[in-house]
């Protein structure tokens, strides 16, 4: 695959372990999805840009149980879409990066092992025990059923990565989650770099993530 080519090993592993700092840094010991609200981590490093965007299936779909039906197979393929248009999704400072791979997945975290090829550290962002303390809007048509079904918190997540023509060519960027899935009401966003990190909240009226 190209990135071989193009990244070199060490550039990897050290966005491997931003990522992994990163994963400790945001997400913590107790983990889960809020509805209304996206996860989106960045982590850089040289002119490798690594991304991952986490909502509740919820939120873009409607429903986080497994598809049953053709109609809910269909919605699922459809988010799936969306998020793969990466230009309208993200819209960058510079026109020195471009979206080299993207992977868009529906599941729990841990339903995405081996999802990102030579990225196994993605894997580890926002893995999710899946106790789920949030509130629930929807119905819960599950909800005393007890062991025998259990309810299913699926997330839909999305791995991007960059690729820049300079390290420090990307400065910030917008991201327009919140026209494609109004039911997406904040982003929690970090990042990570060699220059440091950080961490806003992004809104449909504040959706420009700096990276400085
Ligand atoms: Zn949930």
């Amino acid at each position: 695959m190209p990135l071989t080519n193009k990244a070199p090993l060490k550039q990897n592993s050290l966005v491997i372990g931003l990522l992994v700092s990163l994963s400790t840094f945001t997400y913590g010991s107790t983990n889960a999805h809020i509805h209304g609200q996206a996860d989106f981590t960045v982590a850089m490093e040289a002119n490798l840009v690594h991304m991952q965007l986490t909502l509740p299936a919820g939120d873009a779909i409607g429903f986080e149980h497994n598809p049953t039906n053709q109609q809910e197979q269909q919605k699922l393929n459809d988010a799936k879409a969306k998020l793969q248009e990466v230009s309208t999704l993200f819209v960058l400072n510079t026109q020195q990066c471009e979206i080299v791979e993207s992977i868009v997945e529906f599941g729990t975290d841990n339903a995405l092992k081996g999802s990102f090829e030579s990225n196994s550290m993605l894997q580890d962002v926002g893995r999710d025990e899946h106790e789920h303390g949030h509130q629930h809007n929807h119905d819960h048509t599950d909800k005393h059923a007890s062991t025998e079904s259990k309810h299913q918190h699926n997330n839909i997540i999305a791995q991007y990565m960059l690729e820049c023509s300079s390290a420090d060519a990307l400065k910030n960027m917008s991201v327009n989650l919140f026209d494609i899935f109004p039911a997406i009401s904040t982003i929690n966003a970090q990042w990570i770099a060699p220059h440091g990190q950080g961490g806003q909240t992004l809104s449909a009226n504040t959706r420009q993530l700096n990276l400085q």
